[in-house]
């Protein structure tokens, strides 16, 4: 029998049967593996990290997106910073609003792989006119763009360790800044406010993004497959706030079918367990 398993916490370990590996590679920026079962369909990690699996990759890539795009429905310039599976710019291509998206992955071999063994996020992207594929460190790439070039930027990124580390940088969350126009959004990784390590992690992303930007907020949803199942992303922004601005009917109007975000959600996301809040703001 073959168990997929990954470390949660020092006590903790999360694994998922598979029937069959698929693929592996070492790539210059990490390891890739893709498997295939019958609960989560075919799924692949980096560096032994759950990434993206058929069956829950649309709670992700909904939540990644969509309420940024309820709160500022004009969003016609998207940077999206790693999201190399493809869903997240998926996702943003539905809006027929969007003219622009920029893609900026560190590592083409993510993408390619799972144009082959992953199509339900990546087939489509790369065939729409408004993409353009990058493949460069998002770092690099955020430090070189222009001042108010994007009205917003998705950071769908891995954790903090290795490639991945200079994201969650206050050299990076700066350079968002900058290169984000005057009603601009951010959206990042946030992690998880669970297990001790990912509860840290959490804590200094939302920091460093609180010195920086005018409005801050943390919404959750909820990942099976990620440590704990409780995951946050973060919203920064210039002008819009998430909570206030929400364009309910607008966002209604695009007639866009989603299987878990909705705007009533979108509220609530932003509702914080005691415990969360207390650990976002601890020193
Ligand atoms: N949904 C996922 C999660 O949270 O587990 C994220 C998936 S997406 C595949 C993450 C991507 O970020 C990877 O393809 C990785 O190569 C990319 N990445 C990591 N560090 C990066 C960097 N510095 N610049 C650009 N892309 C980066």
């Amino acid at each position: 029998m073959n168990w997929y398993t990954e470390q949660w916490s020092t006590e903790c370990k999360f694994s998922i049967k598979y029937d069959e590996k698929l693929y592996s590679e070492k790539t210059p920026f990490q390891q890739i593996d893709f498997y295939k079962g019958k609960e989560f369909g075919t799924f692949f990690t980096l560096d032994g990290l759950m990434m993206v699996n058929e069956k829950d990759e649309f709670i992700y890539h909904d939540m990644i997106v969509h309420p940024a795009f309820a709160t500022n429905p004009n969003i016609k310039k998207v940077l999206i910073i790693g999201g190399g599976d493809g869903g997240t710019a998926r996702e943003v291509l539905r809006y027929s609003s969007v003219e622009e998206v920029i893609m900026a992955e560190i590592d083409e071999r993510v993408f390619r792989l799972c144009q082959q063994y992953l199509p339900i996020t990546a087939e489509t992207v790369e065939q729409d006119s408004r993409m353009t594929l990058l493949f460069d460190d998002g770092l690099n790439f955020v430090k070189n763009a222009s001042d108010a070039s994007f009205d917003l930027i998705l950071v769908d990124s891995t954790d903090p360790i290795s490639v991945g580390e200079g994201l969650f940088t206050t050299a990076f969350y700066e350079e968002c800044y900058r290169v984000l126009n005057k009603d601009g959004i951010l959206i990042n990784q946030h992690e998880s406010p669970y297990f001790a390590e990912y509860a840290q992690n959490m804590k200094k992303a939302h920091k460093k993004i609180k010195d920086i930007f005018p409005i801050t907020h943390v919404y959750q949803y909820h990942m099976p497959t990620y440590p704990s199942g409780h995951w946050l992303f973060g919203f920064a922004s210039k002008s819009y706030d998430p909570i206030k601005d929400i364009d309910i009917n607008k966002w209604e109007s695009f007639g866009l079918k989603t299987k878990y975000y909705n705007t009533s959600l979108h509220i609530g996301a932003f509702s914080l367990p005691t415990y969360v809040k207390e650990g976002l703001d601890a020193d």
